[in-house]
Order: C-alpha cells, then sequence, then structure tokens
C-alpha cells in the first residue's frame, strides 16, 4: 500500500457568512509505504491534525487529493475507506462497554446485523496478540490510560487496516503507558505491515520509533527523510528554538538548550 498525498491545499472557513478563508495546508506533498512509521512533526497549528483528517476524509481538499494505491479517499464508499484506515483518537470515551465488545466495534464495518463467527474470531486474535486476553470481560472504564489507549489500537486493528492514523496518541500517558502505546505502533508497522502516520511532539519519541519524518512549517512539508535529515539547524528552523543533537547507536537525542528570553 501507498499513501500519495499530491498537492493538497486546505482551508477552514471563518467568519459571519463563512466566506472567510483560512489556508492551513498549502499544496502539500507527501507518501509513505506499507510497514513505514511515518512521524508528522511541527509546530502547534502547523496543520498536522488537519492533514490528518483530510487523510481521513472527515475534511475535503480545496484542491489535490490523497490516493491509497492511485484511489482517491473521497472517491471510495464510507465502509471501504474504514476497512482501510483506522483512526486511535488521542482521547477514548467508550462508554461502559467491556473490552471485548468494544474492540468489536471495530468490526462494524465487516458485519451484518449482528458479528459472524469471523468477526468473533478476529476480535479473539487480536486480544490474544496485544496480551489482552485477560482483561476482556473488564469494563474499559476502570482501566488504566495506556490500557485503554492500546485497546483503542486493538480496535482500530481489528478492522485489519492498511492504514493506521494517531494524533498525539500518548498525549496524556506517563511514560511507561508511552512505552506500552510505542511498542503496539510498532508491532503495527512491522509484523503487521501496516503504515502507521502518526503526529507528535515530542522529538525523542518521535526519533525512537519513527521511520519516515515529515515537518510542517507554512502549510508544506518542508523536508522529510529518515532520521539522517534531524539536525539542530532544522530543529531551530522548523520550531525556532536551538537545541543540541547527541547521538548514541541508532538514535538521536535531542536537547533544548536554553529557556526562551
Ligand atoms: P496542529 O495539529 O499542527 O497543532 P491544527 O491542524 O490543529 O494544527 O491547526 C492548524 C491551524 O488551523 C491552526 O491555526 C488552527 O487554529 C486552525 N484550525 C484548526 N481547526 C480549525 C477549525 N475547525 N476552524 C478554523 N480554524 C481551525
Amino acid at each position: 500500500m501507498t499513501l500519495d498525498i499530491r498537492d493538497l491545499s486546505f482551508s477552514y472557513r471563518a467568519g459571519f457568512l463563512n466566506n472567510r478563508l483560512c489556508p492551513v495546508l498549502k499544496g502539500l506533498n507527501l507518501e509513505l509505504d506499507s510497514g513505514e512509521i511515518g512521524i508528522l512533526l511541527g509546530k502547534n497549528g502547523a496543520g498536522k491534525t488537519t492533514l490528518l483528517k483530510n487523510i481521513l476524509g472527515i475534511e475535503k481538499p480545496d484542491s489535490g487529493s490523497v490516493l491509497i494505491d492511485g484511489t482517491d479517499v473521497l472517491k471510495m464508499r464510507r465502509a471501504d475507506r474504514a476497512k482501510l484506515i483506522s483512526y486511535v483518537p488521542q482521547i477514548i470515551d467508550f462508554g461502559d462497554l467491556t473490552v471485548y465488545d468494544t474492540v468489536m466495534t471495530g468490526r462494524i464495518s465487516y458485519m451484518g446485523l449482528s458479528p459472524s463467527r469471523s468477526d468473533r474470531e478476529a476480535v479473539e486474535k487480536i486480544l490474544n496478540d496485544m496480551a489482552l486476553s485477560d482483561l476482556a470481560d473488564r469494563s474499559v472504564e476502570k482501566l488504566s490510560g495506556g490500557e485503554r489507549q492500546k485497546i483503542a489500537i486493538a480496535r482500530a486493528l481489528v478492522q485489519d487496516p492498511k492504514l493506521l492514523i494517531f494524533d498525539e496518541p500518548t498525549a496524556n500517558l506517563d511514560i511507561s503507558n508511552e512505552a506500552l502505546v510505542d511498542t503496539e505502533m510498532v508491532r503495527a508497522a512491522r509484523e503487521r505491515g501496516v503504515a502507521v502516520m502518526a503526529s507528535l511532539h515530542d522529538l525523542n519519541q518521535a526519533m525512537v520509533i519513527g521511520d519516515r519524518f515529515f515537518f510542517l512549517s507554512n502549510g508544506h512539508v518542508v523536508r522529510h527523510g529518515g532520521k539522517e535529515i534531524i539536525s539542530e539547524e532544522l530543529i531551530e528552523e522548523v520550531y525556532g528554538v536551538s537545541v543540541k543533537i547527541m547521538e548514541t547507536g541508532n538514535t538521536k537525542f535531542i536537547l533544548r538548550k536554553e529557556i526562551q528570553r
């Protein structure tokens, strides 16, 4: 699977008559392949969430397109799009469902009037793969933030998607829960061959899990590539803050040098 974003422009509409355009994405290009983890980076307000919404078909571009293996996502039937692309929200409110039933809601685009044997098998397999079987009958509300986020990932993966979208998936989690979620993102890419696209604000977390990095600024991807593109100059240019980069093994650590004056 290839995600191919071509010349994508998007504006929000504001004002009394919805006639004032606020351009956010201005002819943006991006490509991501199966099995890769792509990380969207850029200052708050750069347009990361807006781009993810355009990929999901929640927002419609003014011009340009989001193609999956050459097919425009907006031309797909909603159920077909849901099978290809899954979204893991940052804050999840499952209500009072059990873990099993919550994950089953991920099968809705496959289901007839009620879950079939193959739906039940798919749910059981994913719970087993993600070591969640012991929690199957527990209420999601009673679980920790990290466990809940894992269940959101299980619900997304049970759709058997080709592309998994995360918007700041660990923004509310402590370091151990962040590690749980990161592990599942990496497993989805490496073991299932899913393309993962995530927006992150933590550059060091991005370095640990990312394969491809896309820096958004002024409505464009201003730089993209593997870890080799990450430099003190680039971070300074995109975020306007001086940093020191330390390299150990395969990882780069980004340290902020000083407070803003
Ligand atoms: P990021 O995810 O990088 O922080 P967003 O995509 O959330 O950025 O926002 C990009 C820009 O679009 C910001 O200037 C934000 O204020 C604006 N914006 C976001 N949502 C809306 C909306 N629903 N209506 C109008 N402007 C919006």
